[in-house]
């Protein structure tokens, strides 16, 4: 086991392995392919994969494709895909719940025959009043007193594809008095004319979450099923169809809370409907809580991990600060990512008493914590720019950056003093006018005298255009929804493009995805779209957490 991660789960598989409960530990993802994978799915990933590495057994990936209807071979592909660059990995250990259909459908009839199942044609409207509530038995479909062989005959006529979506389905035949509503004969298959991506058309009735889900498990031989709370009540009935039918193993169902975040919504429902009336871009949008997006806006992998490590396991559902993530990305990418250095609102400065034609090669450090991370050479020339949020023309008692009269230092280069401000006709400021110490060159001055402020610059010559996307969370609430209304809570600004950055030549390198600091502005990363001749860079996270403010 792992010494600094303990919860009451992995307290649960370490006794169970100890008196010799279970031999080996083998745990399961079960993800149904209707959608990518999200923040909230990295939880169960991370346990589910974390367990079996930690205590020597295996973890299965499984799609729970028993839902044709919304299912789709670019879902498979793409958590497939995800699930690798979280960094884990199944081996040979590849299922479908669609491997075990005809096993499933055997074991219907054999919950037929022992009187334990019926065919019901009551309609869906009417079946779902007459389960009753809490307070209020269910009441008796007229069908479930069929005979063995009627619902035999009816159950393969099903199969046979004699009769159209929602003409009838399977019930289990359990309590209809029970205080637990799902075993007040729940429904065991459906019928489903639809092409399945596994299985094409050769099933047209499927088998629900319920009878699928234990029985796959206990095909698998899984010792602990770990899913999340909603499924507690679940529980009786996974145990109940173990106890009925000829199963080869008996997995353990335990449950962990959900994970939820602030300022965002984790469920496929949600996301889905954002992809699909365009308020992203797609699943990878990098504002979306998916591990597409997340990948897509720079947040390594290894951040991710820490994040699910550092939240823990828990029984009881809560919110997730944002910040807790943030902290995470941060945490990782000060120590990953190279500095480097761009201008996202550009101005310009000249510096009059730098020789015209004139160029200086600079020696910049590529890590400040990591000397392996080597060098790199700035070019420095006589017209440079800087960010505009660095000067101001009338600025305030707590502002030392430029200003007219004012000295500052620009990194890794010269101290430059501000002369004169140029105005374009509308009186908007559009150049800097500066001297510079020529003995200052690294960024000191020899008679020791300190300037306050070091800003990040770009050779004018050298420097190359580039679109930088600044994100912010989709939500304004930390609740989104909460107030009954989703699309009243997306925050109109989560997306602003800057297409005017400037950045230094050896940013054309950047990999897609590859991390890299901009020096005083934060964590950017190259966009898939990005091209030596079109950069594209997304903003993965600010440098100092902002929600303080
Ligand atoms: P959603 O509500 O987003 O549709 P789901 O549970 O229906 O999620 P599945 O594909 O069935 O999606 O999930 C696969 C596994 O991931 C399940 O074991 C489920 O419990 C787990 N999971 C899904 N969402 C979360 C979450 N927010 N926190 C922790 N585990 C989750
Ligand atoms: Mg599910
Ligand atoms: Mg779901």
């Amino acid at each position: 086991g792992n010494e600094e991660t303990r919860d009451f789960i992995r307290d649960m598989v370490q006794a169970d392995l100890a008196r010799g409960q279970v031999e080996s530990l083998v745990t399961r993802f079960p993800p149904e392919p209707n959608g990518y994978l999200h923040l909230g799915h990295a939880k169960s990933i991370c346990l589910n994969f974390g367990l079996a590495t930690e205590y020597g057994g295996r973890c299965h990936l499984r799609f729970d494709d028993t839902n044709p209807v919304k299912e789709e071979q670019e879902y498979i592909d793409a958590i497939k895909r995800d699930v690798r660059w979280l960094g884990f990995d199944w081996g040979e250990h590849l299922y479908h719940a669609s491997d075990y259909f005809q096993t499933l459908y055997d074991w219907a009839e054999h919950l037929i025959r022992a009187g334990l199942a019926y065919v019901d044609d009551t309609p869906p409207d009417e079946m779902r009043a007459m389960r009753g509530t809490l307070t209020e038995p269910g009441r008796a479909s007229p069908d479930r007193d069929r005979s063995v062989e009627t619902n035999l005959g009816l159950f393969r006529d099903m199969r046979a594809g004699k009769f159209p979506n929602g003409a009838c389905v399977l019930r289990a035949k359990i309590d209809l008095a029970s205080g637990n509503m799902n075993l007040r004969d729940p429904v065991l298959y459906r019928i489903l004319h639809a092409t399945h991506p596994r299985t094409g058309t050769e099933w047209c009735i499927y088998p629900t979450y319920d009878f699928a889900h234990g029985q796959s498990d206990a095909l698998e031989h899984v010792t602990h099923s770990l899913c999340t709370l909603e499924f507690a009540d679940h529980r009786p009935l996974y145990d109940w169809f173990l106890d009925h039918l000829p199963v080869p193993a008996r997995p353990r169902q335990t449950e962990f809370a959900r994970l939820n975040i602030g300022y965002t919504v984790l469920s496929k429902r949600h996301l889905t409907d954002l992809v699909r009336r365009g308020i992203v871009s797609g699943w990878d949008d990098p504002r979306m809580p998916t591990l597409a997006g997340l990948r897509r806006r720079g947040v390594p992998p290894e951040a991710i991990r820490d994040f699910v490590r550092r939240i823990g396991m828990s029984k009881a559902n809560s919110v997730v600060d944002i910040a807790m993530l943030d902290h995470s990305i941060r945490d990782h990418l000060n120590r990953a990512a190279q500095r480097r250095m761009a201008v996202l609102r550009p101005l310009k400065l000249v510096i009059e008493n730098f020789p015209e034609g004139h160029v200086e090669e600079l020696e910049a450090v590529n890590h400040p914590g990591d000397p392996g991370a080597g060098t790199r050479t700035l070019r420095f020339r006589r017209e440079v720019f800087v960010e505009r949020d660095d000067f101001m023309e009338n600025p305030s008692n707590k502002f030392f950056r430029l200003a007219v009269g004012r000295e500052v230092r620009l990194r890794y280069a010269y101290l430059v003093t501000c002369r004169e401000v140029i105005k374009d006709a509308d009186g908007n400021v559009v150049e800097l006018r500066c001297t510079y110490d020529p003995a200052s060159r690294g960024g000191d001055a020899p008679d020791g005298r300190k300037v306050k402020a070091t800003l990040h610059w770009v050779s004018a010559r050298d420097a190359l255009p580039a679109e930088v996307r600044l994100y912010s969370t989709l939500f304004n609430r930390p609740d989104p929804g909460a107030g009954g209304d989703l699309d009243a809570d997306l925050n109109p600004a989560s997306l602003e493009v800057l297409s005017g950055a400037l950045v230094e030549p050896s940013l054309t390198e950047a990999a897609a995805g590859q991390a890299v600091q901009f020096e005083r502005l934060g964590y950017f990363c190259a966009d898939l779209a990005s091209r030596p001749n079109s950069l594209v860079f997304n903003r993965t996270i600010e440098l100092r957490d902002t929600w303080a403010k």
